[in-house]
C-alpha cells in the first residue's frame, strides 16, 4: 500500500502556483487512492518560522490554509491534514537525521540563499553570509526530510521547486540506512506535477510564491473574479506586440502560456509522471508541449491582450466556487469544525510517526 505525504508552509493564502503545482495534484491523487492507502497533508508550521513571523497571524495563516484544502476538495474522510506542530515526532526525527545527514549538500541548496534575498549562484558560506544566515533557515532540509521520512511515506507530490530536496530526503535515508545497518527508513519517490513552475507576474524570473513582498505577482486560490482578471491584465510580459514561442527570450508570454494549458488540461484530467530519481522530466514536458502548441498554434501572433484576457478567463474558470467554500468552512460551527478535523488528523499522524520512531529508537540504541 501507498503511504501519501506532503506539506505545504502556513504563509499565507495559497496562489496558482501552490495550487497547479502541488494542492490540485492532491486532490487527485486522493480521488485515486485504494483502500489501505494512507494520505498525509501537513501544514507545516515548524517551516514557516524558518523567516520572521507575527505570532496572530501565524496561527490565523493555519486555519485558512486548512481551510484552503478542504475548499480546493481534500476530504478529511479520506485525507488526514494536520499542523506538523501537532506531531512532534516530526522533530525527534529531525534531530537523529542531523545527526547522520551530510552538511555539504544543504550548503549547496539554493532556497536559503535566495531568502536571504541573493543571488542563489554568487552567495557563499562566507563569514558575513554566515552571521546572517539562521541555523533552522540553513538546515530546514532536514525537517522536511524527517517529515516525509517520519511516515515512512512512498510518495511525494510536491511542485518542481522542491525537486532538491526530494533528492536530499533520499539521501537522508541512505546515510541513517547505512550508519545504523537498518533499512528501517524507505526511500520516497517523487510525484512529478504535470504542471510546471507557475512564475512571478511582476517578475517572471522568479517563482510565484506566497511570501514575495510584491502581491501583484500572485493571484490567490481566493481572489474575487474582479481581482483574478486585474492580476493576469497587469501582468508583465515585454516590449513586443504580439505572442510567439520563446519560453528563454520571453518568460512572461510562456507563463501564461503555462497556465492556459494547465488550466484547460483539467478537463483531461491527467496524471503526475511517477519519478523515482527526482529528475522529473517526464511532467515538464508534457506540460510545456501543451503551452508550446498553444503558443505556436491557437495564440501565435494575437495581441498580449488577447493573451492576458484568455488566461484570466481559464483562471477564472479553474477556481470557480473556490472562495466561497474557503469562507464558508472558515466559519463553520465558529471554527469549531475546522480544529475537529485538525485533531483527528493529528492523532492519525502522530499513530503512523509513533510506529517509525519506535523502530528508529531501538536501531539508534535509545530504547
Ligand atoms: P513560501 O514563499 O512561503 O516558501 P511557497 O509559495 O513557496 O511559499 P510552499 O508552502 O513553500 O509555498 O510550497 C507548497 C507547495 O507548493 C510545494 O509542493 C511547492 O513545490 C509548491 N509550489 C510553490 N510555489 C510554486 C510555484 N510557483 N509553482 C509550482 N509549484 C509551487
Ligand atoms: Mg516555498
Amino acid at each position: 500500500n501507498k503511504v501519501i505525504f506532503s506539506g505545504i508552509q502556513p504563509t499565507g493564502i495559497p496562489h496558482l502556483g501552490n495550487y497547479l503545482g502541488a494542492m490540485r495534484q492532491w486532490k487527485r491523487i486522493q480521488d485515486k487512492a485504494k483502500e489501505g492507502d494512507k494520505l498525509f497533508w501537513s501544514i507545516v508550521d515548524l517551516h514557516a518560522i524558518t523567516m520572521p513571523q507575527d505570532a496572530e497571524s501565524l496561527r490565523q495563516r493555519k486555519r485558512q490554509m486548512l481551510a484552503a484544502l478542504i475548499a480546493i476538495g481534500l476530504d478529511p474522510e479520506k485525507s488526514h491534514m494536520f499542523y506538523q506542530s501537532s506531531v512532534p515526532q516530526h522533530v525527534e526525527l529531525m534531530w537523529i537525521l542531523s545527526c547522520t545527514a551530510p552538511m555539504g549538500y544543504l550548503s549547496r541548496m539554493t532556497q536559503w540563499k535566495s531568502k536571504l534575498q541573493a543571488n542563489p549562484q554568487k552567495v557563499e558560506l562566507d563569514d558575513t553570509t554566515v552571521a546572517k544566515l539562521k541555523l533552522g533557515l540553513f538546515s530546514y532540509p532536514v525537517l522536511q526530510a524527517a517529515d516525509i521520512l517520519v511516515h515512512r511515506a512512498t510518495h511525494v507530490p510536491v511542485g518542481d521547486d522542491q525537486r532538491q530536496h526530494l533528492e536530499f530526503s533520499r539521501q537522508c535515508v541512505g546515510s541513517f540506512n547505512h550508519a545504523y545497518n537498518c533499512e528501517v527508513l524507505v526511500r520516497p519517490k517523487t510525484i512529478t506535477t504535470p504542471a510546471p513552475r507557475v512564475m512571478s507576474l511582476t517578475n517572471p524570473i522568479n517563482k510565484m510564491s506566497k511570501s514575495a513582498l510584491n502581491e501583484r505577482s500572485r493571484v490567490l486560490i481566493t481572489a474575487r473574479e474582479t481581482e483574478i482578471r486585474s492580476r493576469l491584465m497587469g501582468a508583465i510580459t515585454d516590449m513586443e506586440p504580439n505572442v510567439s514561442w520563446e519560453p528563454f527570450a520571453r518568460p512572461g508570454v510562456a507563463n501564461l502560456l503555462e497556465l492556459i494549458a494547465q488550466c484547460r488540461w483539467r478537463a483531461r484530467s491527467q496524471d503526475g509522471v511517477e519519478d523515482d530519481d527526482g529528475d522529473g522530466e517526464g511532467g515538464r514536458e508534457t506540460s510545456s508541449a501543451a503551452a508550446e502548441a498553444l503558443g505556436k498554434g491557437e495564440f501565435a501572433g494575437v495581441s498580449l491582450r488577447v493573451l492576458k484576457e484568455a488566461a484570466a478567463d481559464a483562471v477564472v474558470r479553474e477556481l470557480e466556487g473556490v472562495r466561497e467554500r474557503f469562507q464558508e468552512v472558515l466559519k463553520r460551527r465558529d471554527g469549531a469544525y475546522l480544529d475537529e478535523i485538525e485533531a483527528v488528523g493529528a492523532a492519525e499522524a502522530r499513530k503512523s510517526a509513533e510506529e517509525t520512531m519506535r523502530m528508529v529508537r531501538r536501531v539508534v540504541g535509545l530504547w
